[in-house]
């Protein structure tokens, strides 16, 4: 009951969520039916995947890669090494939105693409139900471990454009139906949406930072860890 209530009170920040309210929901689980769930296999998926290392791919992104460091909305390091890999028609596409930054004066910073299925299942586990909606439920996999997804923003001369929440913001400030953030910040995810649209992703309605790419269910879901993805 108290803790029933605690949740409802307290201010849902990302390192509430996951420092505090969470480590009850995560005891909670332990021993559950979470503990045992195996990787999805989606028998659709029939594209042999082909992930290339963003950075090798296209040397003009930039990346900040939270989840290779402790400032991410777990509180601790779940990538053991700061990479984004993605297949490769998506680092096309990518990089295709790079130039279109480019010529605006823009260009892209990539938080997050491929992303191992065991760590889309630890974060389900540590994420309190009422939050979920924010990360995907690994029985379904996300598409992210389909090395499809891109979480990405924008930076000007190597310095992040204001945007409408900051990433990985569990608040309706990080939909993209989100109207009072500042005129500015809802310009630059608009024109970033529309740069990942016209290459052929498709925006998450509650992310202003994630995209799919189109053709993501082509992809199968992946558990390699990503330092032993030997990407091209
Ligand atoms: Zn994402």
């Amino acid at each position: 009951m108290i803790a029933d209530r605690l949740q409802t009170a307290l201010p849902l920040t990302r390192r509430a969520v996951l420092r505090g309210i969470g480590a009850g929901v995560v005891a909670g689980m332990t021993g559950g039916c979470a503990a045992r769930l195996a990787m999805p296999v989606d028998p659709a998926a029939s594209a042999v995947p082909d992930l290339v290392d963003l950075a090798r791919f296209d040397p003009r992104l930039r990346f900040d890669i939270r989840y290779a460091r402790t400032d991410n909305f777990m509180g601790r390091v779940l990538y053991p090494v700061a990479r984004a890999v993605a297949q490769r028609p998506v680092a096309e596409a990518l990089s295709r939105v790079q130039t279109r930054a480019e010529a605006a004066g823009y260009g892209l910073l990539i938080f997050d693409a491929y992303r191992p299925w065991r760590v889309t299942k630890m974060m389900w586990e540590e994420t309190p139900p009422n939050k979920r909606e924010f990360v995907a439920d690994p029985r379904g996999g996300s598409r992210h471990n389909r090395g499809c997804s891109i979480d990405l923003s924008l930076h000007r001369d190597g310095v992040e454009v204001a945007m409408p929440s900051p990433y990985d913001d569990f608040t309706p400030a990080a939909y993209r139906s989100f109207a009072y953030a500042p005129a500015e910040a809802l310009a630059a995810s608009r024109m970033l949406e529309g740069w990942m649209v016209a290459e052929g992703f498709v925006p998450l309605a509650n992310e202003w930072w994630h995209y799919d790419w189109a053709e993501w269910r082509r992809y199968p879901i992946m558990d390699v860890p990503l330092e032993d993805v030997t990407a091209g």
